[in-house]
């Protein structure tokens, strides 16, 4: 594995990651952004090397991908030995044994104890879509209800079901029809709106939202991240999972948790939904499923996932069998190494160190996330306005000093921590002093970076 220490030779980016970003300009096409123009060349742990030899501290995990780690020893080597037996047969055609291992671990380890199927595609994106497509096959019915702040995905249907515009939609439609966007649960927001912030209050709203303008009879499926990814960390408050998955249950609705991002250890547990009980009729997986490697999952209820006739499901690649091989090696790893355990003690570490970030300054405004997932949400000073400029003044502050961070959120004022989840603590813990010192460096460039008197809430 590589060293798992920081080590800084160049700025950030070096010359030769500077020369490549030329060749990637005029090579790649504009519309594949880069936050972090520095070139990898190995990777390891909490570790990323760029082509000028600088180490950097991967705090994102190629977006909540490598929760084994990059280049895991188990993985790497599943998938070399697959590579040399076979690369491919397509699992329609001739099948394999791992496809249905990996089926056999999902259908295992997701949420509920009844019968389960399940089917492999290649992407997030692909296993959102094909989840509606088994869910409209069960019901009868076309209509999907998603939420604010959510994220499913770049294809066509998933477009349409991700809540933001830019830059996701802009200039990409028509989008599909029968989708509807509910309001979700947000307490920061909620709360400064002068709403009841419970998660019982902001169901209610919601649903009767989609009574009103929908009707239940009509929608074949809910989708929801239990904790939402790219939409910014928003952790809805107690009690609103599980008052739209009893509505769902009476009313014949397929409770779709989109667990994209949440699952494998992320948050603390192995799905995000369990952390409430929560007992969804349909998964989706992909991210952290296969230490890296191309590979996603929709899971549920067997009579809701065999709904769909023979052959409607499927795809060349779905379920490659060198992915299938690397999530076998990083589902063991997961379990064997209790990685769910390992993301509840970087929050052990990682939530003080934010919280101590937000007493201090009066601009970042929430703290949030469970496990692995935690994230601040920067607003301007004394106010709950988004600040995404001071969001992005940060999180190059954390590049320069060689972290890979990310942000996210609606309005791009969300700073998301998911290190891989093998990350050592030490190099965790310097990973966060850093994050310190970036913050304290943009505090100190502020006009006015003391804590001002919280403005007293204007209630009507
Ligand atoms: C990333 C993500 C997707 C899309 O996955 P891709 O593999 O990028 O298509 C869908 N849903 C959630 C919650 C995600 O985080």
């Amino acid at each position: 594995m590589v060293p798992q220490e920081r080590k800084l030779l160049t700025e950030i980016p070096g010359p030769r990651s500077q020369e490549l970003l030329e060749r990637r300009t005029s090579a790649v096409a504009r519309g594949v952004s880069v936050m972090l123009p520095v070139f990898v060349t190995a990777a390891g742990g909490g570790i990323l090397v760029d082509v000028d030899g600088n180490q950097l501290i991967d705090l994102g995990a190629g977006i909540a991908v490598t929760n084994v780690g990059n280049a895991n020893p188990a993985v790497a080597a599943a998938v070399a030995a697959q590579a040399e037996a076979f690369t491919h047969t397509c699992f329609m055609v001739t099948p394999y044994e791992g496809y249905v291992a990996v089926c056999e671990a999902l259908n295992r380890l997701t949420p509920g104890d009844f019968e389960k199927r399940s089917a492999l595609f290649n992407s997030g994106a692909e296993a959102v879509e094909n989840a509606v497509k088994i869910a409209r096959a069960y019901t009868r019915r076309s209509a999907v209800v998603v939420f604010d702040h959510g994220y499913h995905g770049r294809t066509n249907l998933t477009m349409a079901l991700t809540a933001k515009n830019m830059p996701y939609k802009n200039s990409f439609g028509p989008f599909a029809p029968e989708v509807y966007r509910l309001p979700t649960s947000y307490p920061y927001r909620d709360e400064a709106a002068g709403l009841d912030a419970s998660g019982p209050a902001a169901a209610e709203r919601a649903l009767s939202i989609l009574d009103k303008q929908v009707g239940a009879e009509n929608v074949a499926a809910l989708i929801i991240e239990p904790i939402q990814g790219e939409g910014g960390f928003v952790e809805p408050a107690p009690g609103f999972l599980g008052a739209l998955a009893e509505y769902c249950r009476a009313n014949g609705i397929v409770f779709v948790a989109d667990e994209i991002q949440t699952g494998f250890g992320r948050t603390g547990t192995l799905f995000a939904c369990e952390a409430e009980g929560i007992v969804p009729d349909l998964v989706t997986t992909a991210k952290g499923i296969a230490g890296g490697m191309p590979l996603a999952g929709v899971t549920g209820r067997a009579e809701i996932m065999d709904a769909a006739h023979v052959g409607g499901l499927g795809g060349t690649y779905g379920g490659n069998p060198v992915a299938c091989a690397a999530a076998l090696a990083a589902i063991d790893t997961i379990e064997s190494d209790d990685l769910a355990g390992k993301a509840r003690r970087i929050e052990e570490i990682v939530r003080p160190v934010l919280d101590g970030l937000a007493e201090r300054y009066d601009w970042v405004g929430n703290v949030r996330g469970r496990g692995a997932m935690l994230a601040v949400e920067i607003v301007e000073p004394g106010m709950m306005t988004p600040a995404p400029q001071l969001t992005g003044a940060v999180n190059q502050a954390c590049h320069q000093r060689g972290l890979v961070t990310l942000s996210c959120g609606t309005y791009g004022n969300v700073l998301r921590f998911l290190p891989p989840l093998v990350i050592g603590e030490d190099l965790l813990k310097e990973a966060f002093t850093l994050v310190t010192e970036a913050f304290d460096e943009v505090a100190a460039n502020l006009p006015r970076a003391e804590k001002a008197p919280a403005p007293s809430p204007d209630t009507d």
